[in-house]
Parts: C-alpha cells; sequence; structure tokens
C-alpha cells in the first residue's frame, strides 16, 4: 500500500460543487484584491478565533513580520522564540531588524516558558511564542512572564488552527496572532494566504495600511509598508473552508487518536498532550532514534514521512551571523535530529491508517 505524507485535495473533493460555485461568483465579480470576500472571511474568522479583529495578509511570515511592525520592532530590540521554530518565524524578526534570542523547547515542542526569564535582557520587547504541530505552549506561564516584564506577546498559529488552551484558542492570548493558509496547513487555502487577529484596534489599523505600502487613503502614504494583501479568491475559498473545520478537526483528531492508541513499539517515542489543551492536530511528530534509517524504513514500505524540521534555524547557513555554536541549544538539536511526521490527511482511510501503524510496530533498531 502506497501511502502519501499528505494529499491535500481530499479536502476540496469534499465539497467541490461549493468550492467550485464560489470560484465561479468570484471570477465573474471583477474585483480580485481586497473585497467583499475578504471583510467577509475576516469577520468569520476573528469570530472563530475569538477576537475582535481580523486582518487578511499575503501569507503567514507577512503575519509575522507585519505584526512586529505594527507593534514598533525593530533595530536594536531583541525578539524571543523558541529555538526549534520554523524558519519564517526567525525570517519574521529578522525583517524588522530585531535579532532574535532563542529558547528551548519543552517536552511538548512548544517554548519552555521556564527558560524564558533567563533570556530576558533590557533590549527584549517581545515574545514570539510558536505553536507547533496543533500544541499549545503553556499560556498561563508564557502571560505571566509576559506581564511580568512588560513584554509584547505574538503568537504564531500557523500550525495550531483551532487550538486550545483551557478552552481559550490560540491566537487569542497576546497581543497579536499570527496565522498562515498555506495549502498544507490544517485551514489551508489553494495558494498563499496569511492574517492577523487581535483585540487592538489601533494594531489592526497599523496592520490594515502596512500591508498596502502603508497608506491608508489611497496615494497618501504614512508608513513605508509592503505588499501583503490577501485576494477575494482565497478568501471566498477560506470561508468555505472554516465552515467545515470542526469536520476536518475532528477526522484529524480521530487518526492521531488512533495512531496514540495503536502504535507500540520501544523505538519510537509518542507525542505528548499537555493537560488543559486542545491539540488541534496539524502534524502526528514522532521521536526516535536513528531517525534518518527509520525514514528509509518508512521509505522502502512506501509510506511517505516528512520531518519538520531537519535543521533548527540557527543552524541554517541563513543565520550563521548570529554566531550560535552547535551544540549550544542541545534539546532544539536533538529534537532535529529525531523528529519525524508521521502522514496524516483528510480522507486517509482505516486501512491506511492501519497499514502504517503496523509497519510502525514492526520497526526494529537496525532495520532499513
Ligand atoms: C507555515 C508557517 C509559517 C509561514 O507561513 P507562510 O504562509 O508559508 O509564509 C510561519 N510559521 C510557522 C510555524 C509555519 O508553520
Amino acid at each position: 500500500m502506497k501511502i502519501p505524507a499528505n494529499v491535500l485535495k481530499n479536502e476540496f473533493l469534499l465539497h467541490s460543487v461549493e468550492y467550485e460555485k464560489k470560484a465561479i461568483e468570484v471570477l465573474r465579480s471583477g474585483w480580485y484584491v481586497l473585497g467583499r470576500e475578504v471583510i467577509a472571511f475576516e469577520e468569520e474568522f476573528a469570530n472563530y478565533i475569538g477576537t475582535k479583529n481580523c486582518v487578511g495578509v499575503g501569507n503567514g511570515l507577512d503575519a509575522i513580520y507585519l505584526a512586529l511592525r505594527a507593534l514598533g520592532i525593530s533595530k536594536g530590540d531583541e525578539v524571543i522564540v523558541q529555538a526549534n521554530a520554523y524558519i519564517a518565524c526567525v525570517i519574521g524578526i529578522t525583517q524588522t531588524g530585531a535579532t532574535p534570542v532563542f529558547v528551548e523547547p519543552d517536552e511538548y515542542f512548544s517554548i519552555d516558558a521556564s527558560k524564558i526569564e533567563e533570556k530576558i535582557t533590557n533590549k527584549t520587547k517581545a515574545l514570539l511564542i510558536v505553536h507547533l504541530y496543533g500544541h499549545s505552549a503553556d499560556m498561563d506561564r508564557v502571560l505571566e512572564v509576559a506581564k511580568k516584564y512588560n513584554l509584547f506577546l505574538v503568537e504564531d498559529c500557523a500550525q495550531s488552527h483551532g487550538t486550545c488552551f483551557k478552552n481559550k484558542k490560540t491566537g487569542s492570548f497576546g497581543d497579536v496572532g499570527c496565522f498562515s493558509f498555506y495549502p498544507s496547513k490544517t485551514i489551508g487555502g489553494f495558494g498563499d494566504g496569511g492574517a492577523i487577529v487581535t483585540n487592538d484596534d489601533d494594531i489592526a489599523s497599523k496592520v490594515k495600511v502596512l500591508r498596502n505600502y502603508g497608506s491608508e487613503k489611497r496615494y497618501y502614504n504614512e508608513v513605508v509598508g509592503v505588499n501583503s494583501r490577501l485576494d477575494e479568491m482565497q478568501a471566498g475559498l477560506l470561508r468555505i473552508k472554516l465552515k467545515y473545520v470542526n469536520d476536518s478537526l475532528m477526522q484529524r483528531q480521530k487518526i492521531c487518536e488512533s495512531y496514540l492508541k495503536e502504535i507500540e513499539n520501544n523505538a519510537i517515542i509518542l507525542p505528548k498532550i499537555r493537560e488543559d489543551t486542545y491539540v488541534a492536530w496539524h502534524q502526528f511528530v514522532i521521536r526516535t532514534n536513528s531517525r534518518d534509517a527509520f525514514a528509509d524504513y518508512l521509505k522502502n514500505k512506501e509510506i511517505d514521512s516528512i520531518i519538520h524540521y531537519p535543521i533548527p534555524p540557527h543552524l541554517s547557513k541563513a543565520y550563521e551571523y548570529l554566531k550560535i555554536k552547535q551544540g549550544s541549544l542541545p534539546a532544539t538539536e536533538n529534537y532535529a535530529n529525531t523528529m519525524l511526521s508521521l502522514p496524516l490527511y483528510i480522507g486517509m482511510t482505516t486501512e491506511e491508517q492501519n497499514y502504517v501503524i503496523n509497519v510502525v510496530n514492526q520497526y526494529k533498531q537496525g532495520d532499513v
């Protein structure tokens, strides 16, 4: 049996009539960027997350970058971020001119909140909390630190659409929540897309200005902005994705529950679930020694897997200039060497799930 790591088309096929109808509607509307679909999506997404405002932008990276810009983060400032984050989180920081300061993750792949304080200096302006794979950081402790040191709190929710900590959705805890709607995300569009959510009207209007060249009134530019607008096609199609989000989260949860229940292998460490959280499963990330051999073993059984991510930002060539030595963030580096995401997608059949479970269970260290 051949098992892909992800299948993007299945969610579309479930409601293809609705998607196709919307696509034609947008084509025939004669208005293609920042229009009524975007306004409607912004309202519906803010409602879903539980914030007052949502502002659509071009992608998840811009959501982070523009959120930090709206907060006034710039050169000379430091932004604390977990070291096992995706590269976009770090690029979002360095694009503002600020310096990323890395903190190690805890056993739930989230920032280790007990290690934030030791990294705070008089230059620290903000915490960028990245909720990876659908797990939530310990927001009680994160909020405590943010309050104590008067830091801005930005959440990167590109992998946590629908994730809750104590019944409150990620993205609604901090000053700004940042989302990506890249096709492979839990709420994914059919092209690039992103958004920020916030309860602060001032931040929302600043991002609205920044996303459109820095002009509130057309051709009158107050600040140097960027072009990062959400288009009508994506917004219209994302409204349909959003309408069915609970069905798709339920399906993802079912698959991950059977992985959690039925995978039994001493060589494999299963993901842990933090108390008081609802995990909106984005990736099912296991850990194992000799990870590359395990990936080859799966490949030989025709199971595709992905590594999120093999090289942590501080060891990437792009960030060599930060001069952070290999070995200085051991938990992060250990994750990068041992992690692997099992196949997880809408429409994955019980047979496909059982095949993956059996193949994983039969694995013995040393097998290829
Ligand atoms: C995907 C992702 C981003 C970037 O989103 P894009 O839409 O690809 O720019 C940022 N942060 C995290 C955690 C992501 O997974």
